[in-house]
């Protein structure tokens, strides 16, 4: 008898999936009738990062992070920064052999506190997200996604008890965005985000600002508006400078007027901390209080100059800072 067809339910694509074929992902293939993800442990990246880099403003500011990611996503955006990694066929891409417990043993040889699983799509590597998270949290070290939040309710919530902070891309408030340019959808990274929310993740969330595709004042304010009531007005928004790649190699990069109208569009609808990414040297780089506007936390691109916080609140009002700050073991 032929093996099965079997049917990935780990994002809304719902694959299914032939004898020896993968899915839409390539990560996830049936192997005689078996779902299995066959870039477990078969890193394609490892690096070192400041956590800003993620990005993360009010997590952990200036910590490194060891950042980790496998071939393979269930998004093909157009625009990818990292399509020679996600968008190849894992046997096309040289991996190497990093297991969960492995990279946090590096993590703790190197004193590098936080672990990020990034650069394609963490969620669709789910399972070495998963024990790579584990392996973090019994080692005393801390795990963040870098992810766009498309999969479904159960594995988004399942993961979301082991890892302590995410930073997820919404490509644009606009499902029709979602489809014509990245193949996915709106919805199921809105569920994503509230349930980041719900499990008391911390959260922050980035948006390429694409020119004359993502860039539509109205969705724009649909998004801030849509944070705010949902995520609460505390949550972070990087709005991120578009620079030509892949598919998009014949758009612009994105004007800075541009992103400052994004970023007094976000601020007018109540969200306290906007920053734009990409636009080194903007005064948005920073941190400010929403209290009394002093600067809690000074940058220049991805390094911290100063941290002017006592127990995460401001120095200056004793205003509590939304974030996660000090309590690092390693
Ligand atoms: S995770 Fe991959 S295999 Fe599973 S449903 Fe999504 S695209 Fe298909």
């Amino acid at each position: 008898m032929a093996p099965r067809t079997v049917e990935c339910r780990l994002c809304p694509k719902q694959c299914r999936i032939a004898h020896g074929e993968a899915g839409d992902c390539r990560i996830r293939m049936n192997l005689d009738g078996r779902l299995r993800a066959v870039t477990y442990g078969l890193a394609v990246a490892a690096h070192v990062d400041p956590v800003e880099k993620k990005p993360f403003y009010h997590y952990h500011p200036g910590a490194r992070i060891l950042s980790i990611a496998t071939a393979g996503c269930n998004l093909h955006c157009q625009g990818c920064q990292n399509w020679q990694i996600s968008q190849a066929n894992p046997e096309d891409v040289e991996a190497f052999h990093l297991p969960p417990e492995e990279v946090a043993a590096v993590a703790v040889r190197e004193r590098i506190p936080l672990i990020a699983c990034t650069y394609t799509e963490p969620l669709a590597y789910f399972e070495y997200t998963m024990d790579t998270a584990t392996a973090g949290n019994a080692r005393g070290l801390k795990t963040a996604i870098v992810s766009a939040g498309y999969a479904n309710d159960e594995p988004v919530r399942a993961l979301f008890r082991v890892v302590d902070a995410a930073t997820i891309d919404v490509k644009a408030f606009d499902d029709a965005y979602y489809k014509r340019w990245c193949d996915g959808g709106l919805r199921p990274v809105l569920n994503t985000l509230v349930a980041a929310r719900e499990a008391g993740v911390w959260l922050e969330v980035s948006n390429l600002v694409v020119p004359g595709l993502t860039d539509d004042p109205a969705r724009v304010r649909d998004l801030a508006v849509w944070m705010r009531d949902n995520l609460g007005p505390d949550t972070p928004l990087h709005f991120l400078r578009f620079v030509p790649h892949y598919k998009m190699q014949n758009l612009p990069p994105t004007p800075v007027s541009t992103l400052e109208r994004a970023y007094g569009i976000a601020r007018e609808a109540g969200l306290r901390y906007v920053y734009l990414g990409n636009v080194r040297g903007h005064a948005s780089e920073s941190t400010r209080c929403h209290a009394c506007d002093a600067v809690v936390i000074e940058r220049v691109g991805y390094q911290v100059r100063a941290v002017h916080l006592d127990d995460g609140r401001c120095r200056a009002c004793r205003t509590a800072i939304p974030g996660r700050f000090g309590g690092l073991d390693v």
